[in-house]
């Protein structure tokens, strides 16, 4: 069998929101400052910093196209090795991550399609009253944050390229059924597993990929008028559905 050397990008989201971390400051964590809330490993050299710089710049833009601005100011931790990512708090196995008002970037994350996933998250969160934030279904949270970052891990040729490949795609009402993080989780584990299985490799997850189909055609419609009409309608306590109807989602 083919050795796998995949590089599983699980995205999730774990804001704390508002708890005492206890993860170490950058400074802790042997990171030196690059800009205003950038830290790299040291290992990262001065082209590495200068691409790194790009990318907040483009992925902040990214963000505050999207949104209308960009309410975040996340602490942003570039690592070079496996062993930064597992310092500074993150899981092993997951290409980036946003923890609280950080974000940290694996040495499969060092992108701006990566930090832009992320950023989508962390903005997400920042706009919505805490009930609010808990109705969104977690393959919203992700298409939405799939479809602003452009990650070319998870487009639609990206999608068909696992199709072809003989891998289940999941079905739109697989997806929409993936409300909870328990469930977007397991999911995500199921795709990996049929990934090793039939021996497929693939810098993405399916799942990823289908979450951004899903909501990629309605932001196109409804752009960022129709995502601030959503939060604000959650805001103000409508579910989901009827808040994501109402936006020019239709039925679905
Ligand atoms: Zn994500």
């Amino acid at each position: 069998m083919r050795h796998l050397k995949t590089v599983f990008l699980l995205l999730i989201l774990l804001l704390a929101g508002g708890c005492a971390s206890g993860f170490p400051t950058p400074q802790e964590a042997g990171m030196v400052p690059v800009a205003a809330n950038l830290y790299a490993e040291p290992g990262i050299d001065d082209a590495g910093r200068a691409n790194l710089i790009q990318s907040v710049s483009a992925a902040r833009e990214l963000v505050g196209n999207a949104f209308g601005g960009v309410e975040t100011n996340p602490v942003i931790y570039a690592c070079a090795t496996n062993d930064c990512y597992a310092r500074v708090g993150g899981s092993h196995g997951l290409a980036a991550q946003a923890l609280d008002d950080r974000i940290l970037l694996s040495p499969y994350g060092l992108n701006k399609h990566f930090l832009a996933h992320e950023w989508v998250h962390a903005e997400l969160y920042a706009r919505m009253k805490p009930a609010a934030w808990q109705a969104v279904p977690q393959w919203f949270n992700e298409g939405l944050a799939v479809t602003i970052s452009q990650e070319p891990e998870h487009s639609e040729s990206f999608l068909q390229s696992m199709l072809d490949a003989g891998l289940p795609v999941p079905r739109p009402e697989d997806v929409y059924a993936l409300r909870s993080l328990s469930q977007w989780g397991n999911a995500i584990g199921f795709h990996e597993k049929q990934q090793l299985v039939l021996g497929v490799r693939s810098d993405g997850n399916p799942l990823y990929a289908a979450a951004g189909q899903a909501v990629r055609p309605w932001f196109l419609r409804v752009g960022r008028a129709g995502l601030n009409d959503l939060i604000r309608r959650m805001n103000a306590g409508q579910p989901f559905d009827v808040a994501y109807q109402a936006t020019g989602a239709g039925q679905y």
